[in-house]
């Protein structure tokens, strides 16, 4: 079809030229003797206007069409559009596809809820917003491929039909019509299969890997989602990060045009939690958590004197108005981390106020106040349990809850650091059992590999997250290359030799073969596309997602299948 070009790649340079364009109607206006009409396309608007010599077709919303004309500078600029200074002056305007009244306002702003937008993405999808978000995602692809390709990876494909893959979330199986009662699953990542490239000796793998988890979906959750996916072989930890902070370097500077000052911070995951109360923590504000026990256990309160950890933080500003109701609301918070409850005091002309200002004598209470550097009218919020993890996984949500509500974080500001240095495996509060806190084929530090059989627990992990403005951007480690440590693992995990042989034998088999030490990461491109399209909302970066109940209100997905299909299958389904 004939066509100059698109719409805003036209400026106050082409005044005077000829041109074809096409795009989609956004608007009209008509004045009677002249007709606006605003033109999309993927680049942008510009104006359409056609004077009542010129005979136009009845064109209405987002009807396709194509105009011919000429570039004129506008009277009045619209600063709005980045082709505000020009105007095309129509000669002949041609449908070419007639539009149904849409059931969504296709313009940046938009009233229509999530689920029509999703039922009719395709047009949600022209809103130049969500254009612009795809197109930020194609360049964070694209600046990967290029800085992978120069650093001599090589891109490799993975199943997506295979067996289950550890990463700790429940499988998407795929029934075999072939070998009834038989599935596969959907992979959770490429884990397995990176790592047995490793041994397939390429060295440098990478993909952009769908992966797939059932879980709870959440803002920043899908049940099918992209990763970054890397291998390498030969490289120590160190290593590693500086290649992969190369890459972040390149992808924000080619998407937003950001300096990214390297080397990142590292922050020991011991650090991250009592500090900020958090493994994933958001830097660009204070709010730190302050270790209070020496000074309440002098206290007369009880929960005080029997806890093993005691943590405060300082919320500034905002004792007087913090009525009692919203004291009782933190209660509430305070179970879902399974604190008994969050003690609120307020600081007023340098003393404590509220209820439990009681249990502090005068001096207990300056000190106090002083040692955590509270000032009047600040809140003091102090958690205490036996279970560090509670005290400050409980204080580090108040402390992000606080830091939105107040505006303390910038917005456009980027906060990236390593966390590193985590235990290889995590305890179940009630069951005692310990998981892996990334997946079972994490190396254990040389440090502390001796402490596997006996004290696992005290076992840590050459394992990295990435963390941008709060986010676990992507994760990963050094890899177990000993078939011994493997097995290991997976018997302090409590797998039977059964389940071991069955999940993974192929996998342990592989690694007496001659297996170079390898390792990895995986970055969350939803995430990334996330952090630097300034979206809080997984579903905005994602062409086609699923709806917070898992299904796609476009196709339907999931759906019932015929009989026909489920008899293949062999499948019963119980109502
Ligand atoms: N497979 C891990 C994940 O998906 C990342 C890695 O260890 O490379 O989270």
């Amino acid at each position: 079809m004939e066509r100059t070009c698109y719409n805003a790649n036209l400026s106050i340079k082409d005044v005077g030229r000829s041109v074809t364009l096409i795009g989609w109607v956004s608007k009209r206006r008509n004045l009677g003797s002249l007709l606006f009409i605003d033109l999309r396309d993927r680049s942008g608007i510009i104006q359409v206007t056609v004077k009542d010599d010129v005979k136009v077709p009845d064109v209405r919303n987002e009807y396709v069409i194509q105009v011919h004309g000429q570039v004129a500078k506008k009277d009045v600029p619209n600063p709005k559009l980045k082709t505000g200074e020009i105007e095309v002056i129509a000669s002949k305007i041609v449908i070419i596809n007639e539009a149904s009244t849409t059931p969504l306002i296709i313009d940046d702003e938009t009233d229509a809820l999530e689920d029509i937008r999703l039922k009719y993405r395709y047009l949600d999808l022209r809103r130049p917003v969500m254009q612009e978000k795809l197109k930020i995602r194609a360049k964070i692809v694209k600046s990967t491929h290029e800085y992978l390709d120069n650093n001599d990876f090589l891109e490799v494909e993975t199943p997506i039909l295979t067996l289950s893959t550890p990463e700790g979330a429940r499988d998407y199986v795929v029934p075999s019509r072939i070998h009834h009662g038989s599935f596969y699953a959907l992979p959770q990542s490429p884990q397995l299969f990176k790592q047995l490239l490793m041994i397939g000796g390429l060295e440098r793998y990478y993909q952009i890997a769908r992966c797939f988890r059932d879980e709870d979906l959440r803002a920043d959750r899908q049940p099918d989602f992209t990763q970054i996916d890397i291998e390498t072989s030969f490289l120590d930890e160190n290593q590693i990060l500086n290649l992969m902070e190369g890459l972040l370097k390149k992808i924000f500077k080619d998407v937003v045009d950001y300096d990214l000052p390297l080397p990142l911070r590292r922050l020991s995951y011991e650090e991250a939690l009592n500090r900020y109360g958090s493994d994933k923590p958001d830097t660009r504000y204070g709010i730190e958590l302050n270790d209070v026990k020496e000074i309440v256990s002098k206290t007369s309160f009880p929960l005080f004197v029997n806890s093993m950890y005691s943590k405060a933080i300082v919320v500034p500003g905002i004792a007087e108005k913090t009525s009692r109701k919203q004291i009782d609301e933190l209660q509430l918070e305070a179970k879902k981390f399974r604190l008994s409850s969050f003690i609120v005091l307020k600081v007023k002309d340098g003393h404590l106020e509220g209820s439990a200002a009681k249990f502090f004598n005068e001096e207990d209470g300056h000190v106090l106040i002083k040692n955590i550097g509270a000032q009047d009218n600040d809140l003091i919020i102090i958690a205490s349990s036996n279970s560090l993890a509670n005290v400050c996984f409980g204080l580090g949500a108040l402390r992000s809850k606080y830091a939105r509500e107040l505006g303390l974080i910038k917005a456009n500001s980027y906060d990236l650091l390593w966390v590193v240095d985590f235990p290889l495996f995590e305890k179940d509060q009630d069951s005692g059992k310990l998981s892996p806190l990334h997946h079972p084929f994490t190396r254990p530090t040389k440090e502390t590999a001796q402490l596997l059989l006996n004290d696992p627990a005290s076992v840590h992990a050459s394992a990295y997250d990435i963390v941008i403005n709060g986010y676990e951007a992507g994760g990963g480690s050094l890899r177990i290359y000993d078939q011994k440590m493997q097995k290991t693992i997976f018997e302090v995990l409590g797998l039977s030799q059964e389940d071991i042989k069955s999940k993974f034998g192929f996998f342990i088999d592989a690694f007496k073969y001659g297996t170079p030490p390898h390792g990895g990461i995986a970055f969350g491109l939803d995430r990334l596309t996330m952090i630097l399209s300034g979206s809080d909302n997984i579903r905005d970066v994602i062409a086609f997602p699923k709806n917070l109940k898992a299904t796609c209100p476009m196709t339907d997905a999931p759906s019932k299948i015929d009989q026909t299909q489920l008899d293949e299958l062999g499948i019963k389904i119980v109502e």
